[in-house]
């Protein structure tokens, strides 16, 4: 039986915990998927998360304006990832995908948010580049402004969605300025013409995943969110809600793989008694169960202090990625450990999270790369 003691924490409200059980309830009816084919199963999550209105709190509701519940998200992500990661996957784009837009975009970029929240149309993230992952002022692409137009010339590459969404937020350089303050945000469809997939990408936890290239792809320039050389700011402000989520899907995976273990070591006789009676084996759930409790502070305290209206929440969104992430490698690799040869067997459950958990200490900011966030924050 899954640890929710932690709902009753005071950084939620009752609405809060509502959510999360009327969540659970739909996950343990519908998920896992079938991964087999990722592009149809990411479809049919998103469609079947729209229906069931899981999907609203991703983006802002054009019809009652506010802020992001960062709770909310969190929890959503925490939750999906403990049923099955490819559900935290699809729920997570829609939300990195349209960030820009909710936080920034006019009302009628707005009017897509209608579709990405009910899971009629599918959004992507293009900020990496093949020179600039972490090193993102340094981006090539650029669009070129041309009478009404700008034009995109360049590729973007390990694009989350790149080849199924319908709609991408693109960030290029507009030349302002050098470095960080020439960049600018773009909401692209994806039927422009000169926008392709070049290469679709894959990984140890598949999902759909691409090299885009966009040749002179010439969109108008009420494509533009934000102002002409705001690109940066406004990617770091979508990236600033978002992070401390991905803290919630390592914490939501390191919890399945908890519950796996304790479920593991008191099912199975070793040496004469269950496994959980040997001391060392219960060192190691206790060590589990710490960093389980330490992450989850740590994220949700991101969360709340987002929610309360702190205005950026670079450090507790960058402590709570960064510890929740790493230490949940660290949970899912005891529990690989206690499940013997069964924990590397392919397709059992420990072996999948093995998998998952570990392109969230990359993406949004690798573990170094916080570990520099944090330590200019506390200068
Ligand atoms: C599965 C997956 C999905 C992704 N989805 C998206 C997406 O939807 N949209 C998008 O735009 N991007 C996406 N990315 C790209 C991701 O954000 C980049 O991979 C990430 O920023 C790292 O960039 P890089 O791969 O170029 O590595 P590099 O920038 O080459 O960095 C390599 C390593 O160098 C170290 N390093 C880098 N900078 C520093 C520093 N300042 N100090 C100390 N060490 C440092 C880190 O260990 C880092 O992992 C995705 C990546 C993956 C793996």
């Amino acid at each position: 039986m899954p640890d929710r003691s932690f709902l009753d924490w005071p950084f939620f409200e009752q609405r809060h915990r509502d959510w999360a059980e009327k969540l659970d309830t739909w996950c343990a009816k519908n998920l896992p998927v079938d991964h087999g084919d990722v592009d149809a199963a990411c479809r049919d999550l998103v469609a079947r998360l729209g229906e069931a209105g899981f999907l609203k709190p991703t983006a802002l509701d054009t019809a009652n304006p506010g802020p992001l519940d960062v709770r909310t998200l969190c929890l959503t992500r925490e939750t999906l990832a403990r049923h099955d990661g490819l559900a935290d996957f699809a729920f997570a784009m829609q939300g990195l995908g349209t960030g820009a837009i909710s936080l920034f975009g006019t009302p009628e970029q707005q009017q897509w948010l209608d579709r990405t929240r009910a899971g009629k149309a599918i959004s992507a993230f293009a900020l990496s580049e093949p020179r600039s992952g972490s090193d993102v002022a340094n981006m090539d692409m650029t669009a070129t402004r041309d009478g009404d137009d700008y034009v995109l010339s360049g590729e973007k590459t390990w694009i989350s969605n790149g080849g199924i969404a319908d709609l991408y937020t693109v960030f290029a350089r507009t030349g302002e300025a050098p470095g960080a303050k020439g960049i600018s945000a773009f909401l692209v469809p994806a039927d422009t013409p000169g926008l392709e997939v070049a290469e679709r990408l894959d990984v140890i936890a598949p999902h759909p995943l691409a090299r885009l290239s966009f040749n002179d792809v010439r969109v108008p320039a009420s494509a533009l969110i934000g102002k002409p050389g705001e690109g940066f700011r406004i990617a770091m402000s979508v990236l600033d809600v978002f992070r401390s989520t991905v803290g919630a899907a390592a914490l939501g995976f390191a919890r399945r793989a908890l519950d796996e273990t304790l479920d593991r070591a008191g099912n199975r006789e070793l040496f004469g008694a269950p496994l959980f009676d040997l001391q060392m084996v219960q060192g190691h759930l206790a060590d589990m169960a710490l960093d389980v409790d330490a992450a989850a502070l740590l994220v949700y305290r991101a969360a709340w202090t987002k929610d309360m209206g702190a205005p950026r929440v670079t450090r507790e969104a960058a402590m709570a990625k960064l510890f929740a992430t790493d230490r949940a490698q660290q949970v899912i690799d005891r529990a690989v450990q206690i499940h013997g040869g069964d924990g590397v067997r392919r397709g059992h459950i420990v072996e999948s999270l093995y998998r998952e958990i570990r392109a969230l200490r990359i993406y949004e900011g690798a573990s170094d790369v916080q570990k520099v966030v944090i330590a200019r924050q506390i200068k």
